[in-house]
């Protein structure tokens, strides 16, 4: 396969169908598949990046067990649990985020679900950041309602997070408490409610490389708009705390090969952007156009001033 050639298909229209043979992604030459990758995010998303940044509004005791899950309640991890955070401060950090320029700012809740006072408060806080900040709102709630959908929406969110994690053939072997059919059956709930979609997931699980392929045919599949690309940090406590860490190199293949797949999505970089050199910015030259950010995560060495210092000097504008 000319990878090149692919690419200069992809920007002329062609579109990869998930039949279709990509084993030719996995031994392709990374510097190469990287530079095609590249191409296809200037020609079809253009030098925009797309900063979003999240609140953990309620933290632990999470009936799920997602072994890489620091807030799931099957693992020990000696988490700070908190129940839903106070109004005022998601507002205050939603306020930060606005005036430091970030583009989108979510409400992300561990559970199942979000229902009774707790859902409430949610929608209470969207409404008034909705109000309040000039931002893109996200919310990521877990498995909602057609009826609570509509109400985030109405009360301003805009897109819904909600991540397939792995391929279906991985997944009962990262979560047995919901299944993959339950996180699609969300997403379609969600997009049927008016909502745009976030979803991704986690490389660095034990997951094949065929397995990260099937997980992008499958968002390229449900239109998703926005992909988050994870790669585990492994958490003590957790039942994939001794997992190897991923290389630089497999990370870059992973986000080329989604630019591939998803040319027109935000190909996101989440968490173990520190395991790359310069917090990396590799990634944004191997098709990524998106980050999240902040000044309270942990998962980035860089913080949001750093970031925008990072991609503005790349020639990004924001
Ligand atoms: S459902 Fe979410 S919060 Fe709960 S264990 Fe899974 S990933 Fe963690």
């Amino acid at each position: 396969m000319d990878i090149l050639k692919l690419s200069n298909e992809i920007i002329a229209g062609r579109r990869l169908t998930s039949g279709e043979d990509k084993s030719f992604f996995i031994t392709a030459d990374l510097e190469k598949l990287c530079v095609g990758a590249d191409q296809i995010r200037r020609a079809l998303c253009g030098d925009h990046v797309d900063l979003c940044s999240i609140i953990n509004g309620r933290s632990g005791r999470c009936s799920e067990n997602c072994k890489f899950c620091a807030q799931s309640a099957h693992n020990c991890t000696g988490i700070n649990e908190y129940g839903f955070l106070d109004e005022e401060d998601i507002l205050a950090e939603c306020r930060h985020n606005a005036e430091r320029g970030v583009h989108r700012f979510s409400i992300v809740t561990a559970g199942r679900t979000l229902s009774g006072s707790d859902f409430e408060k949610a929608v209470s806080a969207y409404k008034k950041m909705n109000d309040e900040c000039d931002i893109e709102l996200c919310g990521s709630h877990g498995f909602l309602t057609d009826e609570q959908f509509r109400r985030l929406r109405e009360a301003g969110v805009k897109r819904y997070h909600c991540n397939i994690e792995t391929s279906r053939r991985n997944f009962p072997n990262i979560c047995t408490s919901h299944t993959f059919d339950d996180k699609i059956a969300c997403i379609k709930r969600a997009q049927a409610a008016g909502l745009e979609v976030c979803s991704g997931g986690i490389i660095g699980m034990g997951e094949t490389w065929e397995d990260r392929i099937d997980m992008a045919d499958t968002l390229a599949g449900l239109g998703v708009r926005s992909v988050p690309i994870n790669a585990l940090m492994p958490i003590k406590g957790t039942p994939f705390d001794s997992l190897k860490r991923l290389s630089e190199d497999d990370i870059l293949r992973t986000v080329a090969i989604f630019r591939y797949i998803l040319p027109e999505a935000n190909i996101r970089l989440a968490a173990g952007r520190d395991l790359m050199r310069d917090c990396g910015k590799q990634a944004f030259l191997s098709g990524a156009d998106s980050t999240i950010t902040g000044d309270m995560l942990t998962t980035s060495g860089n913080d949001i001033s750093s970031d925008k210092t990072m991609l503005i000097d790349m020639g990004f504008s924001l």
